[in-house]
């Protein structure tokens, strides 16, 4: 019968660090399985990663007592903050990793799909799989984006723990941002990629972050719709997601009207469903960018039309006027000398 005394020794916690990883770590340095440390502190047959999802009270007591902690110190390395509708979100093995940490520490902040760096040590977390960011995008263009990933990561994290109030929500936002805004684009035209490549699909979000969209791999497409996309993909696509969800959620009006010009019939109307549910004070403002960008297009390309036309009449009417006689001369002296000019 184990007894109810305090260890002896027991190591602090890492920062953030995740209940089962320490208690993993606190079993290796009393050399014991984890199923004997865990029938030590009167946990007997429990599952040490389900208590960092569910720590009950008798078990919160049975291993503060034994730990020498407090029931609250050992809730904060369970995800108990993190509210229902987010925990499918959760990393429930390893998670991103930083290059730094101990392998055997595992911190709470890198289960999150929307956190990129190590709370301890302030560098880039690495997938799972060694993937990178900086083998992906340059080191000047992540310093930019980062600006807009920390703004959607302070988002994501606030709706996961249920205290995000602000509209549009983040699904409403992520609805938008993972919508196609046109039919896809056939890649045998448009890129060199082989033509066995299906065709990529255009979703709202590629638009938004352009430094991802030159750069994502075949792999990364398609993307779950909504909140899902952050649940699977690469670590650059997930990135790509939470500063698309910075950048619209800083300027609504902007990047939702930008997406609407540069979409084709279906992609409206796609984009209109999942506008449905957003305030309508703000699509009212979205609406009215939209039909003052169409406009300025619309005006540009008339000017262009009627330029044209104008150049036109004036040549058919002057054929040897001083713009054209310019070009002929230019062009004779282009054919005498092919020397590059300096
Ligand atoms: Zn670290």
């Amino acid at each position: 019968m184990p007894s109810s005394a305090v260890l002896p020794v027991v190591p602090r916690p890492g920062r953030e660090e995740r209940l089962s990883s320490w208690l993993n770590r606190l079993a290796l340095f009393y050399a014991m399985p984890v199923a004997s440390f865990l029938e030590y502190c009167s946990l007997n047959g429990a599952d040490i990663a389900a208590l960092e999802w569910r720590l009950g009270d008798d078990e919160a007591i049975a291993l503060a007592t034994r730990i020498g902690m407090t029931v609250d110190e050992l809730r904060m390395m369970t995800f108990q903050e993190i509210a229902r509708h987010a925990r499918p979100m959760i990393y429930r093995g390893g998670g991103n990793s930083c290059p730094v940490c101990p392998p055997d520490l595992r911190r709470k902040t890198a289960a999150f799909p929307w956190n990129f760096w190590c709370v301890e040590h302030n560098v880039r977390l690495i997938a799972r799989d060694g993937e990178n960011l900086v083998m992906k995008l340059p080191e000047t263009t992540l310093t930019s984006l980062d600006v807009n990933a920390h703004q959607g990561a302070m988002r994501l994290a606030a709706w996961a723990q249920g205290k995000d109030t602000a509209a549009p929500s983040v699904p409403q936002h992520l609805d938008f941002l993972t919508t196609r805004y046109r039919r896809p684009r056939s890649p045998s035209f448009e890129s060199p990629r082989p033509q066995s490549t299906p065709p990529w699909p255009r979703y709202a979000f590629l638009l938004v972050v352009p430094e991802y969209d030159r750069v994502a791999p075949a792999f990364d497409r398609p993307v779950r719709a909504g909140v899902s996309s952050l649940t699977r993909g690469s670590l650059l696509q997930k990135y790509a997601l939470t500063v698309a969800l910075g950048r619209i959620a800083t300027d609504p009006v902007g990047h939702v009207a930008s997406v609407l010009l540069a979409s084709d019939y279906d992609g409206e109307e796609w984009l209109h469903q999942t506008l449905q549910t957003w305030p309508l004070e703000l699509l009212n403002r979205i609406y009215a960018r939209l039909y003052r960008l169409r406009a300025a297009r619309r005006n540009a390309a008339e000017r262009e039309v009627s330029s044209w036309a104008a150049w036109k009449e004036h040549k058919s009417q002057n054929p040897d006027s001083p713009s054209l006689k310019i070009v002929r001369r230019e062009s004779q002296n282009h054919a005498r000398s092919r020397r590059p000019s300096h």
